[in-house]
């Protein structure tokens, strides 16, 4: 079920019954390129809610190689918006990616599923290479920052998503030709970040407060991610948003602003910077 999912690998195709096709109303859409998108290898960040959503809808589309990172387990509080964790999983504290993996794998067993139950930044550049493309699923800023970081520095494209309340947003970066997630960021997003952490380098994590998540925004950001990878992976960079996308859920509004490369930004240099130097630690965690 869970078999390492390499780059290049074509996932069967499984029919559910002699002469039809489960793929034959994705193969109407113009773009959709069957062999490319079960060839590719997306490496998925985060198994909370985004990531629970975009699993789903990448494994549907047909994505062949699922790579997904998390070092969290359930809780009852993430049953209000994750199709794939159940009760049981809450009791038992089950690593969400497990919980993820069993129910991608009820939706087609033929797709490589690979599953990192720990922080990504524990897992070192290795966990990016090979990937056509990275998905941020996350709940803060430290894992972005360096998801990105590395992403950019590999030159992968990075689709971030992120979710707050009703309101949600989606950064298409396309190393080297965009901005990047942190191309965003000003000083007191850097102290965000470092009120993170304690003095001592130990997470902060417990003492922030709880904020406000429900499913059908995670929904439009997540199918907004989704959308872009598929577009990724079919080789068609050319129709991906540039690539700023915001959602208001409370008047269900939406807009895409292009952001212009910050000549401040560390990742934008002629040759790859180091990744990470002396930048604080993140959980990994997902939303
Ligand atoms: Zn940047």
């Amino acid at each position: 079920m869970l078999g390492r999912g390499m780059k290049g690998t074509e996932a069967p195709i499984v029919a559910t019954r002699k002469g039809e096709d489960r793929f034959d109303r994705s193969k109407r859409i113009p773009w959709f390129d069957l062999e490319l998108t079960r060839r590719a290898h997306v490496l998925v960040v985060g198994a909370g809610a985004l990531g629970n959503e975009v699993v789903k809808n990448l494994v549907l589309s047909g994505v062949g190689n699922i790579t997904l990172v998390d070092m969290d387990r359930v809780v009852a509080s993430n049953l209000n918006r994750c199709v794939f964790f159940t009760p049981e999983d809450a009791e038992t504290s089950r690593p969400k990616v497990d919980a993820v993996a069993e129910g991608a794998t009820r939706l087609d067993g033929s797709v490589q599923f690979h599953t990192e139950n720990q922080r990504i930044e524990d897992l070192g550049e290795g966990i990016f290479t090979g990937k056509d493309v990275v998905v941020g699923c996350l709940d803060n800023l430290a894992t972005r920052v360096h998801v990105n970081a590395n992403a950019y520095w590999m030159r992968i494209p990075y689709v971030d998503g992120g979710t707050m309340g009703l309101m949600g947003k989606v950064h298409v970066v396309v190393p080297p030709e965009t901005s990047c997630v942190e191309c965003t960021l000003n000083s007191s997003h850097y102290r965000i970040i470092e009120q993170r952490y304690s003095c001592t380098g130990a997470d902060t994590t417990f003492v922030e407060p709880k904020l406000a998540s429900e499913v059908t925004t995670t929904a439009v950001v997540a199918a907004v991610e989704s959308r872009e990878v598929m577009k990724v992976v079919n080789g068609r960079r050319d129709l991906l948003m540039s690539n700023l996308f915001y959602y208001d859920g409370n008047r269900n509004v939406s807009d895409v602003l292009e952001v212009a490369i910050n000549p401040e930004c560390p990742n934008h240099t002629e040759e790859p910077a180091a990744v990470d130097e002396g930048a604080p630690e993140a959980t990994g965690r997902g939303v």
